[in-house]
């Protein structure tokens, strides 16, 4: 199957349009095929972080939303996995929308790593969760619960003496507690659903 340039008619493989890629025509136009994935709107929502937004990423998955993010990864990659692994794309980067057309990128307008997370929760209609930080911030794996003994060389002896329960990352082994740093990420996801 051929695609062709609705201004000069010149003709281009349909492979060259994979994962919504658009293809700049020798007459100047641009040529694209209308990509769509369909992906839910609901809780299996799951997204793809550019590098250029991943500030964002740790609110993300501090309400459980299953978020990836890799350093370095080129437009071609973000985009393509993007489909494979059905996740919406997050980027600032305008001209991953010039080169492709494909309903699973969404732009972000802000540098503000809280204001976009407000833009995503209203962009995808996101319910606030019962329960916060089931999710390690670091790595995106499901965080489990662990007993004070099972972590001693991972948190100082102060925070042991006043814990009993903490969360372990069995991935990257990351410790987790509720401590003033979750509790200022409590407030601010809070008045993020709030408004
Ligand atoms: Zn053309
Ligand atoms: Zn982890």
């Amino acid at each position: 199957m051929a695609i062709s340039c609705t201004k000069c008619s010149r003709q281009y493989d349909v492979m060259l349009f994979q994962f919504g890629r658009t293809v700049n025509c020798a007459c100047g136009e641009r040529v694209w095929l209308e990509h769509r994935l369909n992906l839910p709107l609901d809780s299996e929502i799951r997204f793809f972080a550019d590098v250029n937004v991943a500030s964002v990423v740790r609110w993300l998955r501090a309400i459980g939303l299953d978020t990836v993010w890799e350093d370095a990864i080129p437009d071609d990659d973000l985009v393509r996995r993007g489909a494979e692994e059905r996740r919406f794309v997050l980027t600032l980067d305008k001209r991953i929308l010039e080169e492709f057309r494909t309903d699973h990128v969404f732009l972000l307008s802000t540098n503000e790593p809280i204001e976009q997370f407000a833009e995503i929760i209203r962009r995808f209609t996101i319910q606030q969760p019962t329960e916060l930080f089931k999710r390690c911030l670091v790595c995106n794996t499901i965080l489990r619960e662990t007993k004070v003994g099972q972590i001693a060389e991972q948190a100082p002896p102060s925070i042991r003496e006043i814990h009993t329960k903490f969360q372990f990352c069995p991935t990257c082994s990351k410790v987790y507690w509720e401590g003033s740093h979750t509790q200022r990420m409590r407030e601010a996801i809070e008045k993020v659903f709030s408004e």
